[in-house]
């Protein structure tokens, strides 16, 4: 009452009384308040809903509400009570944005209105306009006229509207008096329009001026075009610059010139303005399935009788029911979905797993497949937790994870997002102190004890497979069991390994029968060294990818295509929310826009056919250490499969939390891209020699299909449309027998090809003398 009596004018009766009532209700009449008994004995609400309802002696009691022109004094209510004892506990900015928030979450094109035609709040929606949206305007009007004037303002408009009704148009006159400014534009705005300004930053550059730099941007209102002050804020070395930019159009260019390298702009940091959130302001929160118009609940394969509450409160809200092998892969994301239980499968499909934690647990997570669409996931111990906790969680509507046992809060927390509209600009650079290099000893001094060491690789360069081989030498010697997991080779074919490694195959046989000419291609040169080493060990190799096949195939048309059959032999774990990494995997799909197939294809198979081959090395690393406790891992693997432990070793510590450590080569210096980057030295490889011609396969016969340039075999008298026969007497039926048979020789070697060609009096064999290059 003594801040109320200070910022407004006197409290305007001799006495007020805080009464209990038998029903959870929080009015506010002339000198007393009627609170619900239950919520009186709450110990936060002195300072919360008791202080709200004390200022409702003056508005609402002392100045009227002209309902039939909407309700002003919720908004302003919440403005000078709830919101100024948030700020006080330095809260305001988190306050207004979960204001924001909920708007968002709960307003939609079908239950929005202006503030002139609120009355009370009857539902979320109606709430998040008629105290949050409100709550905003205020805060616009305050930066606007300035504090003091606001205060005044409110004083102005208090006294001159003592016991007679107010609306919104009084509440712009008492502005208009004491602020001298036209206020009509702003008021009609905001109060007679429905709606919030949906503002997007682009086209952000930096450039050099003078000794500072010129940080130019675009600003585009989607939607309605609002007239409104945009506070920007430029970070930069020396620390932050702020600027307001009136923004009156659909798109408009500012900017901004600031000392010190600038390093991330932010668009409304301090939450100053009504406006919708961008993606990476907007949490995955509770708010945002209760508010989703649209909602399914999908079942677990059993078990379903103990969410019966469950089912039938979101029933009751309209949702539908959809059993679990119903939902597809790439999850549309037009409804919200409701998961029941952490173990559903639908769980394993978009997220690989999840922690529920509690005896009953609501987990909310963004649509991997849409980011404006949220998942809940809702796991219980037993009917029981569920009756006792489930109807609580309406309550808990602004976080993303809630749990409770028997009915008793747990657990809560809200998931990170951004503070303001943000975008990075120049990183500061990064160093690294030469004193420091350490060389290869020393980086396996500290990664040695590691269950899983990860080393990336460029396939076709030989210095990362001597490096390879040096990394498993050095582990093996140690003495721990370790084998060898390599994407270059895949799972059905890992008998073929064993057999080799064994000892009971030869190495033509091997690459015969692992189809490693197929299916991999890279010379067999660059790993050679590395399989004749575990071979001479007997160090277990495993195959970790997945058939070639079957990623073709859903890089074509995506998991759903995949027959019953298939999608069995696919890990049932696939994460598909590591959005970071999804955006890395984007650049990479529109680099390679030009390449025929990638041209053709959608991005989601892209995503699906990279996350399956990811997932399935990730889980076939997993498999052998289920099966080999004590052993040691070495993981080979194209660098792009471990970069910021994305592809494989953030999947596989998600199935078994073993220890990793990530060693590439030679990639750019970037903050966590890995444990250790390598640089090893230069070293000219071995590769086979070739024949110089393009070869086809058909029924046992290897025919020519036309030459390279500068071909020493063609110039040997070899034609397109020969079947090669023998090289040097070795018989030739397959490709992969051409390419074993030169594995073994050296460029410059001549060779006597034989080759059948067909002429008009029938084929005839003939002996060519070539040149392998
Ligand atoms: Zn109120």
């Amino acid at each position: 009452m003594e801040l109320y009596d200070h910022l407004i004018g006197s409290f305007p009766y001799k006495r007020f009384s805080i009464v209990e009532n038998f029903l959870p209700t929080g009015y506010s009449m002339p000198t007393y308040t009627l609170l619900g008994q239950e919520v009186v004995r709450l110990p936060f609400i002195p300072e919360t809903s008791l202080g709200h309802e004390v200022l409702h002696q003056w508005f609402g009691n002392l100045v009227y509400i002209d309902y039939a022109k909407g309700n002003w004094a919720e908004g302003l209510t919440t403005f000078l009570a709830d919101l100024l004892y948030q700020e006080e506990k330095g809260r305001g900015v988190e306050y207004r944005k979960e204001s924001l928030i909920n708007y968002q979450s709960y307003v939609n094109e079908k239950n929005e209105f202006p503030l002139k035609d609120f009355r009370e709040r009857r539902d979320y929606a109606s709430e998040a306009i008629g105290y949050g949206k409100a709550l905003m305007v205020f805060q616009m009007l305050k930066k606007m006229v300035g504090e003091e004037r606001f205060y005044e303002s409110i004083r102005y408009f208090t006294e001159e509207n003592r016991f007679r009704k107010a609306s919104w148009e009084d509440i712009c006159r008492a502005f208009e008096k004491i602020s001298q400014k036209n206020l009509d534009l702003f008021f009609s705005q905001w109060i007679d329009r429905e709606g919030l300004p949906d503002l997007h930053l682009e086209e952000v550059k930096v450039k050099p001026s003078g000794a500072e730099f010129e940080v130019a941007f675009t600003v585009i209102q989607k939607g309605k075009v609002f007239i409104l002050d945009l506070p920007v804020v430029v970070y930069s070395s020396l620390g932050k610059a702020t600027n307001v930019f009136h923004l009156q159009r659909e798109k408009e260019e500012f900017k901004m010139v600031v000392g010190g390298v600038p390093d991330r702009i932010v668009v409304d940091e301090g939450y100053d303005v009504a406006r919708m959130l961008s993606l990476n302001e907007f949490p995955p929160v509770i708010a945002r399935l209760i508010g989703d118009e649209k909602r399914v609940i999908v079942l677990p394969p059993s078990g379903a009788e103990i969410y019966e509450q469950v089912v039938d409160v979101w029933k009751g809200k309209g949702a539908s029911l959809s059993d679990w092998d119903r939902i597809k892969y790439i999850e549309p994301g037009t409804s919200g979905l409701l998961i029941l239980g952490a173990d559903n499968p639908v769980v394993a499909k978009l997220y690989g797993s999840v922690t529920a934690r509690g005896g009953f647990s609501v987990l909310i997570k963004e649509n991997p497949w849409n980011r404006w669409k949220v998942v809940g996931i809702f796991n219980a111990r037993s009917k029981k937790e569920v009756d006792a906790a489930f109807q609580k969680i309406f309550h808990y509507g602004k976080y993303s994870a809630v749990s409770f046992d028997h009915g008793v809060n747990t657990y809560k927390e809200i998931d990170q997002s951004t503070r303001g509209i943000t975008e990075e600009l120049l990183k500061e650079t990064i160093s690294v102190e030469i004193r420091t290099l350490k060389t290869l000893s020393d980086v396996m001094a500290h990664v040695a004890g590691k269950k899983i060491i990860y080393v990336g690789e460029t396939h076709y360069l030989f210095p990362d497979h001597v490096m390879e081989l040096e990394i498993i030498i050095d582990l093996h010697k140690r003495g721990r069991p370790i084998a060898i997991g390599m994407e270059m080779f895949q799972r059905p074919f890992q008998k073929v390994l064993d057999d080799y490694i064994g000892g009971k195959i030869g190495e033509a046989e091997f690459l015969r029968g692992t189809e490693y000419f197929k299916r991999w291609g890279f010379d067999y040169h660059l790993y050679r060294p590395i399989l004749l080493y575990a071979r001479s060990e007997k160090i277990p190799v495993i195959a970790l990818n997945i058939p070639q096949e079957i990623v073709d195939q859903v890089f074509r048309s995506g998991l759903d295509s995949l027959s019953e059959k298939e999608k069995k032999s696919i890990p049932a774990q696939m994460d598909f929310s590591d959005e970071a990494y999804k955006q890395r995997l984007r650049k990479v799909f529109l680099e390679h826009r030009d390449i025929e197939n990638i041209k053709t294809g959608n991005f989601d198979f892209f995503y699906q056919a990279q996350i399956l081959w990811d997932e399935t090395m990730a889980e076939s690393v997993d498999q052998f250490l289920r099966t080999h406790p004590n052993d040691q891992m070495v993981v080979l693997a194209g660098s792009g499969h471990l970069t910021y432990g994305s592809g494989i070793p953030k999947r596989v510590a998600r199935r078994n939390g073993y220890d990793h450590a990530i060693l590439l080569n030679n990639v750019d210096l970037k903050r966590e891209i890995a444990d250790f980057v390598l640089f090893p030295e230069a070293i000219p490889g071995v590769t086979s020699p070739m024949l110089m011609v393009f070869l086809k396969e058909e029924a046992g016969k290897v025919e020519i299909a036309g030459f390279p340039q500068n071909s020493l075999s063609e110039k040997a008298g070899m034609k397109v449309g020969d079947i090669i026969v023998t090289i040097d007497r070795t018989p030739i039926h397959t490709i992969d027998d051409v390419k074993i048979d030169l594995l073994a020789r050296k460029k410059g070697e001549k060779v006597k090809v034989r080759a059948l060609r067909k002429g008009l009096l029938g084929s005839k064999e003939m002996d060519f003398d070539v040149v392998l290059q």
